[in-house]
């Protein structure tokens, strides 16, 4: 059977998440990356993870999201993050997110979340941990940032960005992770077109809403075969690779 991990998840929006981790591990996930997003669910990732989910480990990733930044409590998470960085295995979900107008018309939001994310691209260096990067619309500005704060692992989730952008972060080594977006969305698809696979990580970004299902981390499995299809691989070999890679990024053991 494949052992798969998902790669971000947040389980703190998950209804039923007992049974939802239990259809996972039946479906053949071996780990969860749980990110956190505000400081609640950086709380919620450290406490979901030290329980015991069976054969299924959950693994927890800590940070405060873009979309978080103007609601209250930042520094109260950041202070956490730093106090807590010891126990995580990446630091995410954390980046930049120029989509909306409200924000790509506002530079000193603009610049708010740059300074943010600079701050966490320093702790994940000072504390050698990986990195998950939230990007949407600010591709270039998130991998410059990460350039330039020096930092050695990363992995741009859901990654949808331009191809001059995709071949410097895979020159630096980065990954890319697919989601079930990837059976329609054709940026998406693109991106993992170009992204070899030993740059692919798999996730669901559960429960992300993708054309009508909201998904769960046993939908990886979607994941797995729209990527598997996409480039021409086995299923077995994308499985196997792709677990490798997030292994070896998180420094786990599946
Ligand atoms: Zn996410």
């Amino acid at each position: 059977m494949v052992r798969l991990i998902d790669s971000h998840a947040h389980l703190e929006d998950i209804k039923d998440l007992k049974n939802s981790l239990q259809r996972a591990s039946e479906a053949g996930v071996a780990a969860i990356i749980a990110v956190g997003s505000n400081h609640d669910s950086n709380r919620f990732v450290l406490e979901v993870s030290s329980r015991s989910w069976g054969d299924l480990k959950v693994y927890p990733a800590l940070g405060v999201h873009p979309w978080e930044i103007s609601r209250s409590q930042v520094e109260k998470a950041v202070a956490f993050i730093k106090e807590k960085v010891n126990r995580a295995v990446g630091i995410g979900e954390v980046g930049l997110d120029y989509w909306y107008r409200e924000v790509r018309e506002n530079p000193e939001m603009m610049a708010k979340q740059r300074s943010l994310f600079r701050t966490f691209l320093k702790i994940a260096k000072r504390h050698d941990k990986p990195v998950i990067i939230h990007s949407r619309g600010a591709w270039n500005d998130c991998l410059n940032l990460v350039i330039e704060e020096d930092v050695k692992d990363a992995v741009f989730h859901w990654f949808t960005g331009p191809d001059n952008t995709l071949q410097r972060l895979l020159d630096h080594g980065y990954y890319v992770s697919a989601t079930p977006a990837a059976e329609y969305s054709r940026e998406h698809r693109r991106v993992i077109q170009k992204t070899p696979i030993e740059n692919l990580l798999l996730e669901t970004d559960s429960p992300v809403n993708y054309r009508g299902f909201e998904a769960e981390p046993a939908d990886i499995i979607r994941s797995l075969h729209a990527v598997a299809k996409l480039k021409g691989i086995s299923i077995e070999a994308v499985a196997e690779e792709t677990s490798e890679n997030a292994s070896s990024l998180f420094n786990i053991d599946i």
